[in-house]
């Protein structure tokens, strides 16, 4: 009786390892080339979650949020493009150490 339980139990945890690695192997074969492609351009990938995908280009690290506007782009009641960001809503981070080396 015992070696039937352990046996269910083993068969069980083939055909979860078995679905898990054909699940795996699905999403490498939807999102195999996009990765490949994002991996060429240096993106990140967050693979949190199977069948998911988030690409993230670290370029974005060097901008930030215009504090006139606040994002926005225009300024003012008459929605003037704001001179900061030119109407972008987004600044380049200044390099703390480059002032200091010029
Ligand atoms: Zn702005």
């Amino acid at each position: 009786m015992k070696h039937d339980i352990e046996g269910g139990r083993s068969l069980s945890i083939r055909v979860r390892s078995l679905a898990i690695t054909c699940l795996r192997a699905l999403d490498n074969w939807i999102f195999g080339e996009i990765d490949a492609f994002a991996g060429v351009l240096g993106w990140e990938i967050d693979r949190s979650r199977p069948f998911t995908r988030r690409y993230r280009s670290p370029q974005f690290d060097a901008l930030q949020r215009c504090g006139l506007c606040r994002g926005a782009g225009w300024t003012g009641r008459d929605d003037h493009v704001c001179g900061l960001c030119g109407g972008d809503g987004r600044i380049a981070r200044l390099n703390a150490g480059a002032s200091r080396e010029k």
